[in-house]
C-alpha cells in the first residue's frame, strides 16, 4: 500500500494529462489504467489511429485524383491493408510510448490494473489499496449502440473493430452519420468499399452550423458516400460474414433492408464508469454522467471527476483542459475551462471545424450578428493545391463586432480555427482579425478574408 497526494483513475487525455499537471504541481502522484497501454480512447482506439488511416487513405486518394494533373505520372499505389494496419499500430505505439516517457519523467506511478474506489480517500487496484489525499475519475467511455442492434467487433462493430477489419469490405453500412462514422466511412470509402451511411436525422452533423452541414453533405457524397437520411435502423441481423440492416424511411414509414459485409454502428458513446464503485460512495450521476460541480469535485469529498465521464463535449481537448484545471485546483490553484471556445474537428477531406455559436444559434436566441464569408476558391494557396472546396464563415455581434463564432470547411480547418478561438478567448472583434497581417500563400488568408467580409468587403472576392 502506498500514499499518495493524488491518485487519478485512467490514463486518457483526460487522466494522463490530469497526472502530469498534478506532478507538475508537487503533488505525489499515480495513475490507475486497465489498459495494456497508456492514452486511453484517444490514443489506442480513438483520435489516433483513426487520424493515421484518414492520412494514409487520402494520400491514396492525392494520387489517384490530383498526381496525374501535376505531372506526376505512373500507377497509383494499390492498397496494403495489412501494411496500412502496421503503420497504424506503430503510430498508437510511439504515442502510448511516449506518455510512459513523460510519466517516468514526471515520477507518476502507473498503478496498472482496474481500479475502484471503497472507499472516500482510497483506491484498490487488484488487492491492493491505495491512499489518496484525492482521487481523479477519469475513466472515459465506451461506444453505445441503439436497440436491436448487437455489436460482435466482427460484422457488426464499432470504431475500435472497425480500425482493425481483417480486409477491407467491398459495402458498409454506417448507422449515424456524426464525426466518428464519417470520418471511418470517408477511409473506406477512398478505399473502395462502398459505403452507405444510415442518419435517423434529416441532416448530417446536425448540431453544426446548417449551411456547412449542407456543403460537407455534398462533398462527401461527390467522393462515393451515399446518406440515407431520416431513417430509423429497425434491426440488424448479422450473420456469419455478412449483415442485413432493416430500416424503417421516417416521411412514409416504408420498411426496407440493405446488405453488407460490416456493419459500422456510430450512434454515439456514453461514459463508461463500470466497477468504480459509484453507487456504494453515493456518488451522483445524470443519464450516466457523473455530476460534478464547475470545479469539477464530486459530491463525494476529495473525489473529482472530468473527460468524457462527465457532462459537455466527449473531445480529447475538452478532457485534457479539465484534467490541468482540476489539478489546478487540487493544488489550491485556479483552474478554468472556458466551455464557449472549445473548437470541435472533422478531420475528413475538406476538414471541417468550428467554434462558438452557429448562426441558428444566434437565430434561436434573437441575437443581432452579421456574416463574413469567403470561398477557398479565391485562396491563391488552395487553388494550387487541389483545394478550392468550402469556406470560412464568421460571425460576429452586428453591434459590437465582436466575434462570436466561426465555422470552417477546407483545407486544414482543424488548424485555422485556432486563430479564432485565441481572437475568441481575448475578446476580439473581426477588425481585430482583419487587421492582423497573414503570410501570402497561406490557407489562413482566407480566415482573414472572412473577417473583412464582416467590415467593408473581402479583397479577392
Ligand atoms: P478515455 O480516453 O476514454 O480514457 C479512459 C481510460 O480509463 C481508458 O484507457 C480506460 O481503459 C481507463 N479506465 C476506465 N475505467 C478504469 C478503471 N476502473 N481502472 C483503470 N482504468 C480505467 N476526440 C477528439 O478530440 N478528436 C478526435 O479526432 C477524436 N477522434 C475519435 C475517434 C474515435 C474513433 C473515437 C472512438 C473517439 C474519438 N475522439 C476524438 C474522442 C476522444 O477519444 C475522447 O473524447 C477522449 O479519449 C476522452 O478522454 P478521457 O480521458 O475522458 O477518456
Amino acid at each position: 500500500m502506498a500514499s499518495y497526494d493524488v491518485i487519478v483513475i485512467g490514463a486518457g487525455p483526460g487522466g494522463y494529462v490530469a497526472a502530469i499537471r498534478c506532478a507538475q504541481l508537487g503533488l505525489k502522484t499515480a495513475c490507475v489504467e486497465g489498459r495494456e497501454t497508456l492514452g486511453g480512447t484517444c490514443l489506442n482506439v480513438g483520435c489516433i489511429p483513426s487520424k493515421a488511416l484518414l492520412h494514409a487513405s487520402h494520400q491514396l486518394h492525392e494520387a489517384e485524383h490530383n498526381f496525374a494533373k501535376m505531372g506526376l505520372k505512373g500507377k497509383s499505389p494499390s492498397v496494403d491493408w495489412k501494411q496500412m494496419l502496421a503503420y497504424k499500430d506503430e503510430v498508437i505505439g510511439q504515442n502510448t510510448k511516449g506518455i510512459e516517457f513523460l510519466f517516468k519523467k514526471n515520477k507518476i506511478d502507473w498503478l496498472k490494473g482496474w481500479g475502484s474506489i471503497p472507499e472516500a480517500g482510497k483506491v484498490k487496484v487488484g488487492d491492493d489499496v491505495h491512499e489518496a489525499k484525492s482521487i481523479i475519475i477519469a475513466t472515459g467511455s465506451e461506444a453505445s449502440s441503439i436497440p436491436n442492434v448487437e455489436i460482435d467487433e466482427k460484422v457488426v462493430v464499432s470504431s475500435t473493430g472497425a480500425l482493425e477489419l481483417p480486409k477491407v469490405p467491398k459495402k458498409m453500412v454506417v448507422i449515424g452519420a456524426g464525426v466518428i462514422g464519417l470520418e471511418l466511412g470517408s477511409v473506406y470509402a477512398r478505399l473502395g468499399t462502398e459505403v452507405q451511411v444510415i442518419e435517423f436525422l434529416d441532416t448530417i452533423t446536425p448540431t453544426m452550423d446548417a449551411e456547412v452541414s449542407k456543403n460537407f453533405q455534398k462533398l462527401l457524397k461527390k467522393q462515393g458516400l451515399n446518406f440515407t437520411l431520416g431513417a430509423a435502423v429497425q434491426d440488424v441481423e448479422a450473420m456469419k460474414t455478412k449483415a442485413k440492416v432493416t430500416y424503417k424511411l421516417r416521411k412514409d414509414d416504408s420498411e426496407n433492408t440493405v446488405d453488407a459485409d460490416v456493419v459500422l454502428v456510430a450512434t454515439g458513446r456514453k461514459p463508461f464508469t463500470d466497477g468504480l464503485g459509484l453507487e456504494a460512495l453515493g456518488i451522483e450521476t445524470e443519464r450516466g454522467m457523473i455530476k460534478t460541480d464547475d470545479q469539477w469535485r464530486t459530491n463525494a469529498p476529495g473525489i473529482f471527476a472530468i473527460g468524457d465521464a462527465v457532462a459537455g463535449p466527449m473531445l480529447a481537448h475538452k478532457a485534457e483542459d479539465e484534467g490541468m484545471a482540476a489539478a489546478e485546483v487540487i493544488a489550491g490553484k485556479h483552474g478554468h475551462v472556458n466551455y464557449g471556445v472549445i473548437p470541435s474537428v472533422i478531420y475528413t477531406h475538406p476538414e471541417v471545424s468550428s467554434v462558438g455559436q452557429t448562426e441558428e444559434q444566434l437565430k434561436e436566441a434573437g441575437r443581432a450578428y452579421k456574416v463574413g464569408k469567403f470561398s477557398f476558391m479565391g485562396n491563391a494557396r488552395a487553388k494550387a493545391n487541389f483545394a478550392g472546396d468550402g469556406f470560412v464563415k464568421i460571425l460576429a455581434d452586428k453591434e459590437t463586432d465582436r466575434i462570436l463564432g466561426a465555422h470552417i470547411i477546407g483545407p486544414m480547418a482543424g488548424d485555422l480555427i485556432h486563430e479564432i478561438c485565441v481572437a475568441m478567448e481575448f475578446g476580439a472583434s473581426a477588425e481585430d482579425l482583419a487587421l492582423t497581417c497573414h503570410a501570402h500563400p497561406t490557407y489562413s488568408e482566407a480566415v482573414r478574408e472572412a473577417a473583412l467580409a464582416c467590415g467593408d468587403g473581402p479583397i479577392h472576392m
